[in-house]
């Protein structure tokens, strides 16, 4: 019997799935009006589901002990806590919106490590939101479930994200990376597909504890929007790389004036990854990751040993380019290698990390994938 029939007694209708991301390069430049560009990872959230006649929702996930019944008459904000805030948001957006969907039965199933800064709050979002439309044959625009997607973690769930994890998990394309303009609200496709190059692309989990990292997210964002009100723009976006030295000649504050350069040469470093995959010239996208690291560590002051160790011990083991990936303070970091140099940058990372006392890490292989889909 399938694990499905197991817990609810019914066969499914359909599987729909969703992935998580990885950004590559343009960190803390989206509430800066700037580029992000995002893969999606081989890692999913899988919904397995029925339609209900009743108007309940019951989901279920191999990761948590008891099935949550709620019903779409009576959802709300806050109606639903923990866990299942997500699925029953996602559910609130399409209502609030008029799209008519039912009740159902959900099974949630994952391999995508949850909170380590891989978007699994996205593609859970995400992937509920295409099998309650998918069960009832609705058609909606994926990067429209995107923000459909967002509204629910910002006004449902209560976290204040952007857009671009929803943006990678709905509408990324195998063996590319997702170039999303936040300003322009306008997104291409960019051929990125390391396999084919006989790289790899890995993602390390530093598992380093998470330390105030709501606090200095919003401070950091705080100072971005300060800067720019002092510089008279409406975001940093608007400060030509080529206008960095005068502009930082015009502010006052030493600190203000590192985090206008992070946001200002990240930005420009996009586009300059952007023209080398474009060009074909994927290992020379290397160096850019690894400038970014430095920018972030030393102008936007968000890395912690964990991340700092896990990218400098890639470079010297061989990697073609490494730096801290998502919000910072912990999480992720990504490493360009050749793919034969795989296995000798992450047996250096181990190591590395006992020597230095900290947790051991994860890994995963991150081939640009697809973005969310119907299954079956
Ligand atoms: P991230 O998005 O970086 O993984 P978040 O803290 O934003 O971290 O989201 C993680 C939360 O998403 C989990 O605490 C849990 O509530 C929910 N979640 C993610 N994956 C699953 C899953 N497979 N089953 C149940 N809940 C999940
Ligand atoms: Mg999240």
């Amino acid at each position: 019997m399938s694990r499905f029939v197991e817990v609810f007694g019914v066969e499914a209708d359909g599987v729909w799935r969703a992935p998580g991301r990885v950004n590559l390069i343009g960190e803390h430049t989206d509430y800066n009006d700037g580029l992000v560009l995002p893969i999606a990872l081989p890692n999913q959230i899988t919904i397995t589901a029925s339609a209900r006649t009743d108007g309940v929702i019951a989901v279920a996930s191999s990761g948590q002990q008891d099935v949550v019944e709620f019903s779409l008459d009576s959802l709300a904000p806050d109606s639903v806590k923990d866990w299942a805030a997500y699925p029953a948001g996602a559910a609130w957006v399409l209502l609030q919106d008029k799209y008519e969907i039912g009740g159902a039965n959900l099974l949630v199933e994952s391999d995508l490590p949850t909170g380590a800064g891989l978007s699994s709050s996205a593609a859970l979002l995400c992937a509920t939101a295409v099998a309650l439309l998918g069960l009832h044959s609705i058609e909606v625009d994926p990067a429209e479930v995107a923000r459909l997607a967002q509204r629910a973690e910002n006004q449902y769930v209560g976290a204040p994200v952007g857009l671009m994890d929803q943006m990678a998990s709905m509408c990324c394309t195998a063996g590319h990376a997702l170039y999303f303009d936040i300003r322009a609200m306008s997104t291409a496709q960019i051929p990125f597909d390391p396999p084919a190059d006989g790289l790899a692309l890995l993602v390390v989990d530093v598992k380093a504890p998470h330390r105030h990292v709501d606090g200095e997210y919003a401070a950091r964002r705080k100072s971005c929007e300060q800067a720019a009100a002092e510089l008279g723009v409406p975001a940093l976006r608007s400060i030509a790389f080529e206008d960095l030295d005068d502009t930082l000649a015009r502010l006052t504050d030493e600190v203000t004036r590192r985090r206008v350069r992070h946001v200002v040469t990240e930005i420009r470093r996009v586009e300059d990854a952007v023209a080398l995959m474009h060009a074909g010239r994927l290992r020379d996208v290397g160096p850019l990751f690894t400038a970014s690291h430095a920018s972030l560590r030393d102008d936007f002051e968000i890395t912690v040993p964990e991340l700092d160790v896990a990218v400098d011990t890639a470079l010297a083991a061989g990697a073609l380019g490494a730096r801290m990936t998502g919000g910072g303070f912990g999480g992720c970091i990504i490493a360009l290698v050749e793919a034969s140099a795989t296995k000798t940058v992450l047996d250096a990372i181990d190591k590395a990390f006992e020597e230095n006392g900290f947790s051991a890490p994860s890994s995963l292989d991150a081939t640009p994938s697809a973005g969310a889909s119907r299954i079956s």
